[in-house]
């Protein structure tokens, strides 16, 4: 299939049947690519209801690339609160960083230099060079898989499929609107080429789409089966001292929730810790919490059992640089999802 066979229709197609989304520009107007960034990296592994809000509270606080470069990291995972995947939120800011060291505060507009920024993998740096500067790339996301992998009938389950997707891509730049056309084909996923159920009969490429004319539209991409889940366990402590204040302590910056503040727990391990109170911020009397926490990552479950104390003397606790924190200031803090359940179910159980 020819470039043009396919995006003519589709951007018809998109013309009427675009959305109105907070990070996409009137038609006819130019995008900022820094909200072409911001918005990318928000809605990968995330839905557009749940980017939304978020978007528009991200733009309020970081308004450009220079604001969010001078931001401590802190105060950029803050932000991020809740759309989990944090690793997107530290290279978001590494980026940042590294565009106003290197190219003075502008994104660049061509895919290498973009891809060479920390933070910018090749979806992120293709999506900003078509969306923001109409360079003629595809980026591949997971509704653009799902659209080639049909309309080619690409059989490969996935991920091993994603090389033969690509090479579809690379064949097909747009040469009209690039911008528009990437959008056209993620809009088309979203809206018609569904997941499950894609509604052929309504799509601008029923006539050129190979899976339509098999009746196997459904049955694509094909994908490997996800091995299960590792399960780990481990058991938290939740410390007052007098006043009132709660012990936090910070995660290491690489790795899993790198950076946030959490509770002070156990390591994680594959059986339930036999003797916690030996991993304990504290020597006090600690009591156990009715019911445990369950949270589930993209490649593990982890069930938490939780501790409450109360300490007297708050220099007496194991944990370097230790952050105390009254209960009702607690929303200051870079808290990710699991610390707040683990929160909610002491002052729920607790
Ligand atoms: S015809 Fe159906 S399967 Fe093919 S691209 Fe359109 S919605 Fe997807």
């Amino acid at each position: 299939m020819k470039s043009a066979e396919l995006f003519a229709p589709l951007l018809a197609w998109y013309d009427e049947a675009r959305r109105a989304l907070p990070w996409r520009a009137p038609p006819g107007e130019r995008v900022d690519p820094y909200h072409v960034l911001v918005s990318e990296v928000m809605l990968q592994q995330t839905t557009v209801a749940t980017v939304r809000p978020r978007y528009a509270e991200f733009l309020a606080r970081f308004p450009d690339l220079a604001t969010l470069a001078a931001a401590p990291l802190d105060d950029v995972l803050h932000a991020w609160q809740g759309l989990g995947y944090y690793r997107r939120a530290r290279g978001l800011h590494a980026a940042a960083r590294a565009t106003v060291e290197r190219h003075g505060g502008t994104l660049p507009a061509d895919v290498a230099s973009l891809e060479a920024l920390p933070g910018i993998g090749p979806y992120t740096a293709a999506a900003v060079a078509a969306i923001a500067h109409d360079v003629p790339v595809l980026a591949v996301d997971a509704n653009v898989e799902r659209v080639l992998a049909r309309l080619f009938a690409v059989t490969t389950p996935l991920p091993r499929g994603r090389g033969e997707l690509r090479r579809i891509a690379r064949e097909l730049p747009p040469a009209e609107r690039p911008g528009d056309a990437v959008q056209a084909l993620m809009e088309l996923g979203a809206l018609i080429c569904r997941p499950a159920k894609p509604a052929c009969l309504a799509c601008p490429l029923r006539a050129r789409c190979a899976a339509h004319a098999a009746g196997v539209a459904d049955q694509l991409p094909r994908r490997t089966p996800k091995a299960a889940r590792a399960a780990r366990f481990a058991t938290a402590f939740h410390l007052t001292r007098p006043d009132g204040a709660v012990l936090f302590r910070r995660r290491p910056a690489d790795g899993l929730l790198g950076g946030l503040v959490e509770l002070p727990s156990t390591p994680w391990l594959e059986v339930a810790p036999r003797d916690p109170e030996a991993e304990a911020p504290a020597a006090t009397a600690w009591r156990r919490v009715p019911g445990t926490v369950r949270h589930v990552f993209t490649h593990l479950t982890l069930e938490l059992e939780l501790r409450t104390g109360r300490i007297d003397d708050p220099r007496r606790v194991g944990v370097e640089e230790p952050i105390w924190c009254p209960p009702g200031s607690f929303d200051s803090l870079a808290l990710p999802t699991l610390t707040r359940k683990l929160l909610a179910h002491v002052a729920r159980v607790g």
